[in-house]
């Protein structure tokens, strides 16, 4: 039996960065879905905002084209969700317009107001002053911001101490996708909804934990970010932390927002530091050269880079692909290593959590049985939701014991046969709900930067290069050593492999 989906209450929501990647290619799109699914009610007003001079009715053709057939599928539902949606030019950086702003956000008194940053984060204290200026956070009034906070512990502290100005915390919600994954959810619901797991959950039965986030995307249109970024920045800083913490946090008391956001802080304080030390044994870092991905010839980093600028450059220390061991300093998980591994370039589109159990304490099994394999817990965020458990089972039929090892696999699209919902569709109701138990807390975002930031001073201390890899590989070869070095390998997620 499921619980049905609950609507809201008719709500407010202004995404700064209207026209932007995000908003069209993933925001819109997820409030057309709910909208669909009856959770999203008429009377609910979505305003973009940006500096482009357009009129609600250019605005609604720009994000049609977006949209990418979803409309097509639903054409009077479609309709009907347009009438939602508005435009207002705005510069965050500027007064003009915010007057007459002020005034359309004052018609509905009663609306929760979501404001929505998706813009470069360089504007959100411009955006939030002024949002304070003109009167407009009242009644139940949320701002949500996107990643990245900040490139460094300081500048986190600055955006936070600035937007913490005009919107207390309990109003404020940092968004990390990863958190709203299908997944993810379920690693709780498996966690905490069934009696099996958790007396395992601990190091005396579990050898190690990979994490995994590997695209076959380069940087693309991104590249001025991303080179100021890096992979530790833009990927395991958020989103591979929090995956971590929720993997590794104690059981909360319940599903309270602090409750879960609690246990995860702890995890994060217990990280053990990486820093000039160690970091040449825990760390790898790559860089990705000219190779192919997906049957198709790719240019190398520095190309792509110089593809879209006017400043052509040489070199470049950002790391486009980062491995690293991390470990947790508690009695659960002491001696437990965490493998981390994320890269641009790589051979497979694959996000997954691997939790591998230690082998069984005796094989009374006959050589000729096979080898014994070790049971495998592996949840995959992408490309296809779902959760495996790979077993020993024997081979079915005569011809002597033999041992196989298969998973029990849920692939949640083909059980449940509904498609899935992306994970910014959860996690915008949860905001217009008020519900912050997804989205990280300040100290959250304080303790992570706490531990990468020693990680890029070691690595900048190093003086040396990111290791090259050839682009449609899985990065270099260090990181395959980095895991090997232990008697592990990264996970592969096929019988042969397994066996
Ligand atoms: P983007 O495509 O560059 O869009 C930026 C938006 O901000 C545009 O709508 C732009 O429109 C608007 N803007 C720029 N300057 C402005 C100003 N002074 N006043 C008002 N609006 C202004 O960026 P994006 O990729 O959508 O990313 C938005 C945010 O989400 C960033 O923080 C990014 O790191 C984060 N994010 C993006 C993705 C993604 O997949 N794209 C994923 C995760 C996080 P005008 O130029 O017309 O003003």
């Amino acid at each position: 039996m499921t619980a049905p989906a609950q609507p809201v209450d008719a709500f407010d929501l202004v995404i700064f960065g209207g026209t932007g990647d995000l908003a069209v290619r993933k925001l819109l799109p997820a409030l057309f879905h709910r909208y669909v699914d009856g959770q999203i009610p008429d009377g609910t007003r979505i305003i973009g905002v940006a500096r482009e001079a357009l009129d609600d009715e250019g605005y609604r053709q720009q994000i049609t084209a977006g949209l990418n057939g979803a409309a097509a599928q639903n054409p009077e539902k479609f309709k009907a969700f347009l009438k939602l949606v508005t435009y207002r030019p705005l510069d965050a950086r500027k007064d003009e317009g915010w007057d007459e702003f002020a005034k359309l956000i004052g018609q509905q008194p009663d609306h929760v107001r979501v404001f929505y940053l998706s813009t470069s984060p360089d504007l959100f204290v411009d955006i939030c002053r002024r949002l304070g200026h003109y009167g407009l956070n009242k009644g139940e009034s949320r701002v949500v911001m996107e990643k990245p906070i900040g490139r460094d512990l300081a500048s986190a502290n600055r955006i936070n101490d600035d937007v913490g100005s005009v919107f207390n915390e309990s109003q404020t919600f940092r968004i990390d996708h990863y958190l709203g994954k299908e997944t993810v959810q379920n690693l709780l619901a498996l966690r905490f909804g069934n009696a099996l797991f958790e007396p395992l959950w601990n190091a005396e039965h579990i050898d190690h934990v990979q994490i995994t986030v590997a695209e076959t995307l380069g940087v693309g249109r991104r590249g001025s970010y991303y080179d100021n970024a890096g992979a530790l920045r833009d990927m395991v800083q958020n989103h591979m932390l929090q995956l971590l913490c929720m993997v590794a946090m104690e059981p909360p008391s319940s599903l309270s927002p602090d409750a879960v956001r609690d246990e995860k802080l702890k995890v994060l304080h217990s990280l053990k530091p990486i820093n000039d030390e160690n970091a040449a044994q825990l760390t790898v870092r790559g860089q990705y050269r000219a190779g192919a991905t997906e049957g198709q010839s790719v240019k190398g980093y520095i190309d792509e880079l110089n593809e879209d600028s006017k400043n052509k450059i040489e070199k470049s220390q950002t790391e486009t692909f980062v491995a690293l061991k991390a470990e947790i300093g508690n009695w659960r998980w002491a001696g437990v290593p965490f493998y981390l591994r994320t890269g641009k370039r790589l051979a497979e589109r694959v996000s997954e959590i691997v939790v591998a159990f230690k082998p069984v304490p005796h094989s009374i099994f006959h050589p000729s049985a096979g080898p014994l394999a070790q049971n495998r817990l592996v949840l995959r965020l992408q490309p296809d939701e779902g959760v495996k458990l790979w077993l020993t089972i024997k081979h079915p039929g005569p011809g002597g014991l033999r041992l196989r090892h298969v998973p029990l696999d849920m692939s949640f699209a083909e059980a449940f046969g509904v498609q899935q919902s992306d994970a910014y569709e959860r996690l915008i109701l949860d905001v217009v709900r008020g519900n912050p138990t997804l989205f990280m807390r300040r100290d959250e975002v304080e303790a992570a930067w706490r531990w990468a930031g020693p990680i890029l001073a070691a690595w900048e201390d190093s003086g040396e290069s990111p290791r090259p890899y050839t682009a449609g590989t899985w990065g270099p070869s260090a990181s395959v050593a980095l895991i090997e070095r232990d008697g592990r390998t990264w996970n592969e997620d096929n019988e042969d492999n397994n066996e």
